[in-house]
């Protein structure tokens, strides 16, 4: 069933393909490589992944892999003989560089064409303009091994950036015993997520760690791979630099497939890429089209990853889509952790659930909710896991439901 490389151009999809083709190895890679064959795929599936290692977790990677609690084999998704049991071809070490139909064509000058096309490549680190080659990024386990081995001669740590892999390196960087200073330009931590409010508990989070956080200071140029300036004309100095400031996709391999490639391609609302037919894409990369928001709207966080691949994989199989999950983001830092429910950046309102952190009170146990109309459109939970799990149901009901369950406190004023 399937051709050649170069072959198929405009074919049509059969109902049922036969051979599948899953471009990068990551977390969406590998989940949908899995949940083809947890579905009953039989056919043939080709995984092709840029890095040699074994795929792995992210999430970790600024977490237990910098602080060595785990060494970086607990952080594989699948080792070999995992991804020999579901009889899939791996191809690791072997870069994407073009597509043209569902023909992908690879970095050692083969092609390899499937019946449909999954893209599952992640997004690159973000840098800033001038940025020396000795100033770390966290993306990759490469990257993560190199901040770790750092981390083990350092004694300062400066990280431009407040987001949530920022405030995780700079929490390990604390369990090691460095000093570490955070530059973020914007008033608080995480403000896009959070808002400004919030963002204050987030920061306390910092502070209460001896972290000197900087807010407000965008740094105009590196001095050198130790050293920034600031607006001001001030410089800070440390034995490690680390920016964290969010990450894009590289999606370069995709000039002259004729896709649109904005921040992200562009996907209908089920991962199918617009314009192709037989081609999916999700994860980092991947911008599907968002009714809510009325645009495509691209993702970066692990639990939408693997709610694309379950969309993306009865699509492909033409099975029927479970509803969609309210959306999910957590990080760890600072020795608790941070859980995202729902969309808080739809909120006109921000109210208490839980816990004093708003009044001044400690951070830990503080959940928010996130009004959007007087719909409960976002919950975040601070320290107290077990009891943001109950909000969950709660996500998208009026206040007069999400009250009558007891749940939204005493709003701000
Ligand atoms: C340090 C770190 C910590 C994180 N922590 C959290 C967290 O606590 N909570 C949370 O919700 N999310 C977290 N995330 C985000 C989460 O890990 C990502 O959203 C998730 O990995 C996305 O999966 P993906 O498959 O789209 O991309 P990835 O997992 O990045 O996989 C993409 C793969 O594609 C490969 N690739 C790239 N280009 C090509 C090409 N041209 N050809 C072939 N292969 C290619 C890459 O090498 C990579 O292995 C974290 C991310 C990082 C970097």
């Amino acid at each position: 069933m399937t051709a050649g490389a170069g072959e198929d151009e405009g074919r049509i999809m059969p109902d049922h393909p036969e051979h599948v083709v899953v471009v990068g190895a990551g977390l969406g890679g590998v989940r949908t490589v899995e949940q083809l064959r947890a579905r009953g795929h039989q056919g043939r599936i080709t995984l092709i992944g840029a890095e040699e290692h074994p795929p792995y977790d992210r999430p970790p990677l600024s977490k237990q892999i910098l602080t060595r609690d785990w060494e970086p084999e607990r952080a594989v998704l699948r080792d070999r003989a995992g991804l020999d049991g579901l009889g899939v071809s791996v191809r690791l070490g072997t870069r994407a560089v073009g597509l043209h139909g569902s023909t992908v064509e690879l970095s050692d000058g083969s092609g390899v064409t499937g019946d449909a096309v999954v893209l599952a490549t992640g997004a690159a680190a973000r840098r800033l303009p001038g940025q020396p080659d000795g100033v770390a990024v966290l993306r990759t386990l490469d990257d993560a091994l190199a901040l770790r081995d750092a981390f083990g001669s350092a004694r300062s740590l400066l990280v431009v950036g407040a987001g949530f892999i920022g405030a995780e390196a700079a929490w390990a960087a604390r369990r090691l015993g460095l000093d570490v200073t955070v530059l973020e330009a914007v008033p608080v931590p995480c403000e896009r997520v959070l808002g400004r409010g919030v963002g204050a508990l987030a920061a306390r989070l910092f502070t209460d760690a001896g972290v000197d956080l900087r807010c407000g200071s965008a740094i105009t140029r590196f001095a050198d791979e130790h050293t920034v300036e600031l607006a001001d004309g001030t410089t800070v100095s440390a034995d490690v630099v680390l920016v964290g400031i969010g990450a894009t996709p590289d999606l370069t391999w995709l000039d002259g497939a004729g896709l649109e490639t904005g921040d992200g391609l562009a996907c209908e609302g089920n991962g199918r890429v617009v314009g192709t037919s037989g081609v999916w894409a999700l994860g980092d990369m991947a911008a599907w089209w968002d009714p809510a928001r009325g645009r495509f709207h691209r993702h970066e966080h692990w639990t939408s990853a693997v709610d694309q691949v379950t969309a993306v994989v009865c699509d492909l199989l033409g099975e029927e889509r479970s509803a969609p999950v309210v959306p999910y983001v957590w990080s760890d830092q600072f020795g608790l952790k941070i859980q995202v429910l729902g969309r808080t950046d739809l909120a006109d309102e921000v109210v208490p659930l839980d816990g004093a952190g708003l009044r001044g009170g400690p951070v830990k146990g503080t959940i928010v909710g996130y009004l959007a109309d007087g719909v409960l459109a976002g919950v975040v939970g601070f320290g107290a896991p077990a009891k943001v799990a109950r909000y969950r149901a709660l996500v998208g009901r009026s206040p007069a439901a999400t009250d009558s369950a007891g749940a939204v406190g005493e709003r701000l004023g």
